[in-house]
Parts: structure tokens; C-alpha cells; sequence
């Protein structure tokens, strides 16, 4: 599960709209990613999306229910932050199991779950140390560990690499694509970098004033941009 539908929603700060009446549609366990320039509108989208922010008008729908109106706690989904947001004196055991704990998941289960994370992100090794004897790729995997273990229907992501230096940014995309496939679940990624969005995308949705200038395959894009703006932005070539 993991299928989520925009129906002409919109967004408006104060008499500002940020989001005009915007149609989308993201395929259960697609990794699709939101690509435009900084201020277009990407993060706004995706708190929509979470439930961080109130849409002015339209519905939001996962997996065929209205989730317009409930809670961010409510939709199933997992918002990955960037690694500052973790707790630097808790342990990394501590910091994935958080949300469970929030929760008042069962400990047993909890322990299940952190263990499973870990494994899958190969962060076994380091489950007792705290973030700051962490690297920063190490760092970030506990961040998505943190939303894994909710098992939510759908991973989003805000820029989740932008603090990290060019090298370690390209392992990490290696690796949230790597997740991808191992989880199968549905993710949507905002970023402003136009190699993140080609190499890691199913499907992308190129932003522009709050307005979908495009959505298809990065192949797509690339050889049937739509106009001299996605051209520009993807680097096609037309
Ligand atoms: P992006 O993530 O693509 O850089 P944002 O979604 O953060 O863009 O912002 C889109 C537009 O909405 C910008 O013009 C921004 O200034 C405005 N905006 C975002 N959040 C708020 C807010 N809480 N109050 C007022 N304006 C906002
Ligand atoms: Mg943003």
C-alpha cells in the first residue's frame, strides 16, 4: 500500500497561493521525486503530503481513503529528516525507537523492529554509540531508521542530503536507492538537484511556481521535455 492522490489542491499563505490547483497521482511503491528551483513550492508539497501543513481546498487520498483532514501521526507515512534532527545523547538504538516508544509500542516489539532497521542499513555495529561518534553518512542512516521501523506506507524526504559534502551525498543516494528496492515501498523525494532527481527517480515531477510543469521518467524528460523550462532544468539537450 502506498498509493497517494492529489485532487486539486491548493495552498495559500495568507493572500500568497503557493500551490495552485494541482492533479497528482503516485503509484503504490513508485520512488517519485519533486525537482524545481529553491521556493517553487517542493517542501510546501510534501508537508501537504504528511500533513504538516492544512491544504486550503482540495483532497488528499492514501490508499483510496480521505486523509485531507487527519493528523500527520494518522496517515501511515514517515517523514525522513535531515541527521541534526537527531538526539544527541541518546543512543542510536535510542534515537530509531523514539517514535515507537512515543507510540507506547510493546518493547518487544519495539526491539524487533530497531533490530530489523539497523540490519537493514547496516548499522548493527553501532547501535550503542551516540550520534556524535557517528559519521555523517552513518548519521543520516539512523535519521531513515527512524522512519522505517514505523513501517509506514510511504518514506518522504526533504532534501535529506543537502548537509552532507558532494562525496558522501553520491553513497547516499546509492543507498536510499538501494532501500528502495529492498523495502518496495512507495517514496517521495524533494530536492533541487537535477543528477539526484535523474539517477534516483521512477517518476519526476518538475515544479515551477507551485505549477507540475511535467511529470514522466527521467528518459522521458530527457527526450520529450515539454517546454524550454524542464528542457533548461533537466539538461536535455532540446
Ligand atoms: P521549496 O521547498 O521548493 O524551496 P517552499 O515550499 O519552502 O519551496 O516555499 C514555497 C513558497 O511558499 C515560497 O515562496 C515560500 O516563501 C512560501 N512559504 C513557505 N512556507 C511558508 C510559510 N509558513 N508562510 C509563508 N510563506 C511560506
Ligand atoms: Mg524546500
Amino acid at each position: 500500500m502506498g498509493r497517494i492522490t492529489l485532487d486539486k489542491v491548493t495552498k495559500s499563505f495568507g493572500e500568497t497561493e503557493v500551490i495552485p490547483p494541482l492533479d497528482l497521482t503516485i503509484e503504490d511503491g513508485e520512488f517519485t521525486v519533486f525537482v524545481g528551483p529553491s521556493g517553487c513550492g517542493k517542501s510546501t508539497l510534501l508537508r501537504l503530503i504528511a500533513g504538516l501543513e492544512d491544504t486550503t481546498s482540495g483532497q488528499i487520498r492514501i490508499d483510496g481513503n480521505d486523509a485531507t483532514q487527519l493528523p500527520p501521526a494518522k496517515r501511515g507515512l514517515a517523514m525522513v529528516f535531515q541527521s541534526y534532527a537527531l538526539y544527541p545523547h541518546m543512543s542510536v538504538r535510542k534515537n530509531i525507537a523514539f517514535p515507537l516508544k512515543m507510540a507506547k509500542m510493546d518493547q518487544v516489539e519495539i526491539d524487533r523492529r530497531v533490530d530489523n532497521a539497523a540490519s537493514v542499513l547496516n548499522l548493527a555495529d553501532y547501535i550503542d554509540r551516540k550520534p556524535g561518534q557517528l559519521s555523517g553518512g552513518q548519521r543520516q542512516r539512523v535519521a531513515i531508521g527512524r522512519a522505517i521501523v514505523r513501517e509506514p506506507s510511504a518514506f518522504l524526504f526533504d532534501e535529506p542530503l543537502s548537509n552532507l559534502d558532494a562525496a558522501l551525498r553520491v553513497g547516499m543516494r546509492m543507498e536510499i536507492s538501494e532501500l528502495h528496492k529492498k523495502l518496495a515501498t512507495t517514496m517521495i523525494y524533494v530536492t533541487h538537484d537535477q543528477v539526484e532527481a535523474m539517477t534516483m527517480a521512477d517518476k519526476i515531477v518538475v515544479l515551477r511556481a507551485g505549477n507540475i510543469e511535467q511529470v514522466g521518467s527521467p528518459l522521458e524528460l530527457y527526450r520529450e521535455p515539454r517546454n524550454l523550462f524542464v528542457a533548461g532544468f533537466i539538461g536535455s539537450p532540446k
